[in-house]
């Protein structure tokens, strides 16, 4: 049966996707929210790219924040004001009230945090929601064969977290999760920039620099940039030129954490399905997989064939499309 209303979600630490049948990927908004802290109960009043716009430009009394950033419980009820929000959104001159929702988050969140994530979704009005692991959605929307015998393995490299997976028979066989993601990549490269040249650069700044001239391996054309900064010898403002080399060396470490992360993995994947992988290789996605030379790095440390799915930031929710689409609500059961 084919229900016109069906939504997908991916809330992600960085970024939140809706998609709604029909009409394909309708928000694309940073996971982020502006509250007042002044109100009691703290109210949202801002989500996603206008909260972001409302970053420095506020009366005292609201800040920005990214609730799902730390996955703590206090901000999970703004994480759900931010998912109703999205959804209203999302259903904008549609009646809402036959809607399946099926929603992709982060699977370090504790059981709470999911309940409070699924009553959100049925407080804005959804008929049936499921929720579904992040690296089963992101193994769907990269077209990886899931549901056969043969086993695929999936590294999603999101802002907050890397989750890496073995799936064979639509079932996840092995995962890990870690806490070092692109956010991480950004927070090395404000502490190298203040270590070495004793600038304080904010993170903004560091994620810029990280999408420009950022790579895990060296790469053709590598380039340098001026980066303006407060030198924190005599706190004037300071210019400084940084090259892809110092960049590189600067995220060595969040980098092969996630080496690391994959190669735990392999080893704890039973041994026809690691010979599957070898064969098939690892699919990388999320806004991670676009650090340039992060597959060649992998490639290199693991022996094993990598490749970057197309559209990395988009396989998630294409995940939960295809889901929705195939009328393959139960994948998601886990979670429940
Ligand atoms: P999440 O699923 O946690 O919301 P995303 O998959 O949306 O995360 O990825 C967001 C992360 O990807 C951010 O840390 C962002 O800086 C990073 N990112 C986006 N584009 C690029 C790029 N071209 N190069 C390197 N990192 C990128
Ligand atoms: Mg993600």
């Amino acid at each position: 049966m084919l229900f016109s209303q069906d939504i997908g979600i991916d809330l992600g630490t960085a970024n939140t996707l809706v998609c709604v049948r029909n009409k394909g990927i309708v928000i694309r908004e940073p996971s982020v929210v502006a509250v007042d802290v002044k109100a009691n109960p703290v109210k949202v009043v801002a989500v996603g790219e206008e909260a972001k716009q409302m970053i420095g430009r506020t009366p005292g009394s609201i800040t920005t924040l990214r609730p799902l950033k730390e996955g703590v419980i206090a901000n999970f009820e703004m994480t759900a004001d931010m998912l109703r929000e999205f959804i209203k959104k999302a259903m904008r001159g549609s009646p809402f009230s036959r809607a399946r929702v099926m929603i992709c988050i982060p699977s370090g969140v504790t059981e709470v945090e999911r309940r409070a994530v699924h009553d959100a979704a049925k407080s804005a009005g959804a008929r049936y929601v499921s929720l579904i692991e992040e690296p089963m959605a992101a193994a769907i929307g990269a077209g990886l064969p899931v549901a056969e015998a043969v086993g695929s393995m999936i590294a999603d490299i999101g802002g907050g977290t890397a989750e890496v997976a073995v799936i064979a028979l639509g079932d996840i066989v092995t995962a890990n999760s870690a806490k070092v993601a692109g956010d991480s990549f950004d927070d090395a490269i404000v502490q190298y920039i203040k270590r070495k040249y004793n600038l304080l650069i904010g993170e903004r700044t560091a994620e810029e620099i990280k999408i420009s001239i950022g790579s895990a391996a060296p790469y053709e054309g590598e380039g340098a940039m001026d980066i303006k900064g407060r030198n924190l010898v005599d706190g004037l403002p300071k210019n400084v030129e940084i090259t892809s080399e110092d960049i590189r060396e600067a995220l060595s470490d969040p980098v092969n954490q996630i080496v690391e992360t994959i190669r735990l993995t392999l080893e704890k994947t039973p041994p026809e399905l690691a010979s599957d992988i070898m064969d098939s290789g690892i699919t990388l996605t999320g806004g991670g997989a676009l650090l340039r030379g992060i597959d060649k790095l992998i490639a290199d440390a693991t022996g094993m064939p990598v490749h970057i799915a197309e559209n990395p930031l988009d396989c998630v929710v294409t995940g939960t499309a295809i889901c929705l689409e195939k009328d393959n609500l139960n994948i998601g059961r886990r979670l429940k």
